[in-house]
């Protein structure tokens, strides 16, 4: 078990020093900013659609924060890029439950995130879980067209 959570924390490690999909889109269909006032963390997300606007294209991040949230957005933008957006909202969903959700079920959901798996550990640290949720709020809000900007409070 020791050995997987330092693979966890390799990745997440290694997504923060080389955030994946940093930077800013040309001519974004969607953008959003998200706000984590509990530990600071703030991000613009880019989101490009496809043609009839039900996939995700091109999507890319820039802001601060800490290790976690960066990471947690690198791995989101290259979780959702090629995806439509109801299996988007899934994946949100599924990531929402192995970080809050009954530790019995979170194998099913597990299975399904693939690399996201990494920030199980994070659901010990409840302050955390807004760190790494943080990108996810704010992609919701990008698919929405929020006029807010999106917020873990
Ligand atoms: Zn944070």
């Amino acid at each position: 078990m020791s050995d997987l959570l330092d693979l966890y924390q390799e990745v997440i490690l290694d997504h923060n020093k080389r955030p994946r999909n940093f930077g800013a889109l040309e001519s974004p269909d969607r953008e959003a900013t998200g706000y984590n006032p509990l530990c600071g963390d703030q991000l613009v997300l880019d989101v490009a659609l496809d043609g009839d606007g039900g996939a995700i294209k091109d999507i890319r991040f820039r802001g601060s924060g800490c290790a976690i949230s960066k990471a947690s957005a690198s791995l989101m933008t290259e979780a959702v890029k090629g995806k439509t957006i109801a299996e988007s909202e899934k994946l949100f969903e599924r990531f929402h439950e192995l970080l809050t959700g009954d530790p019995s079920v979170r194998g099913e959901a597990g299975a399904e995130l693939g690399k996201l798996a990494v920030f199980e550990g994070v659901r010990e640290f409840p302050v955390r879980v807004k760190c790494a949720t943080l990108a996810w709020h704010t992609l919701q809000a990008a698919l929405e067209k929020a006029e807010a900007p999106a917020t873990t409070e």
